[in-house]
């Protein structure tokens, strides 16, 4: 099979963002995100009619690509899930294809054997970076150290091939003190983490000929008043966008959908998923190249 895109190492960054407004971003400083997007695409994700609009289910949507029905995370407590029959992909990844991988942030259910946890059962490397205490501020804290961490490893010896950063300052903000001005700025903050989570790829020595796959997303909205978990437009609507291999700028991408993510990583590191995985999702593109996994 031929691809237009060299055949250099790939790797795969998603960057997940919790609770940030589509309808807000045009009003907001986002450079880095806007780049993500200029040089792949940036799409709305509606979540879907049997999905609580909730950080629980989303984020484990995202990570595994099936729905609800399938990996069974119904709430912020994760409890009864069927993540060992669906796990994430950086588990999935690090256990049935040897790849090194890489989690990290501060909400605990996702990293730690917490309200039912972890999301992130077994990656390669896991990172819990938990706020001091539960305030916005605490949140910013954190969210910086996850970064820190997160540049430390993605420019280390341990050259993780699928990574999951998260940031959750953005959803906190807004449960403390609504969609006003202190979440804007948290917004915007992320953006900047987000900046140097892109100068740590492009710092790395192997970058030139390294074929990178970044996604960003967020796993749902935020009533004005700050606040979700029902089915109104701003709660429902969360977005993705992403650059990389097989993404082309202003090409054909279709309708995006949160179990796409996952299959996107799968794709992008040419991986074809086992039909026993039964993914609810697709690549981004309508045509990917895949070849079956050399490891
Ligand atoms: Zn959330």
């Amino acid at each position: 099979m031929s691809s237009l895109w060299p055949a250099g190492p790939r790797r795969v960054l998603v960057v997940g963002i919790d609770g940030v407004r589509l309808d807000l971003l045009p009003e907001l400083h986002t450079p880095n995100l806007d780049a993500v997007a200029a040089n792949g695409f940036l799409a709305p994700v509606e979540v879907d009619d049997a999905t609580p609009t909730m950080s629980g289910p989303c984020w484990a949507t995202i990570t595994t690509g099936v729905t609800v029905a399938k990996h069974g995370v119904l709430g912020n407590h994760l409890g009864g899930n069927r993540l060992d029959v669906f796990p994430d992909f950086t588990t999935r990844l690090a256990t049935v294809h040897r790849r090194r991988t890489f989690a990290v942030g501060g909400w605990e259910p996702l990293f730690l054997a917490r309200q039912g946890g972890p999301l992130f059962a077994a990656p390669g490397r896991l990172s819990y970076v938990g706020p001091l205490e539960d305030t916005p501020e605490a949140w910013e804290v954190c969210d910086e150290r996850v970064t820190t961490e997160a540049v430390t490893v993605l420019t280390g010896d341990d050259d993780p091939q699928a990574t999951f950063v998260y940031l959750g300052a953005p959803d906190e903000t807004a449960h403390f003190v609504g969609c006003g001005t202190e979440y804007r700025r948290s917004v915007e903050a992320a953006d900047v983490r987000l900046g140097r989570l892109l100068a740590a790829l492009e710092s790395r020595p192997g970058y030139a000929a390294e074929q990178w796959t970044v996604i960003v997303v967020t796993d749902h909205g935020h009533v004005d008043q700050g606040g979700h978990g029902g089915r109104s437009p701003v709660e429902r609507t969360a977005w993705v966008a992403a650059c990389g291999p097989d993404l082309v700028p202003g090409g054909e991408v279709l309708p995006v959908r949160h179990v796409d993510v996952a299959a996107h990583v799968y794709a992008a590191l040419q991986i074809v998923p086992d039909p026993h995985w039964t993914l609810d999702g697709r690549p981004f593109t309508p045509v990917t190249t895949l070849e079956p996994a050399a490891s």
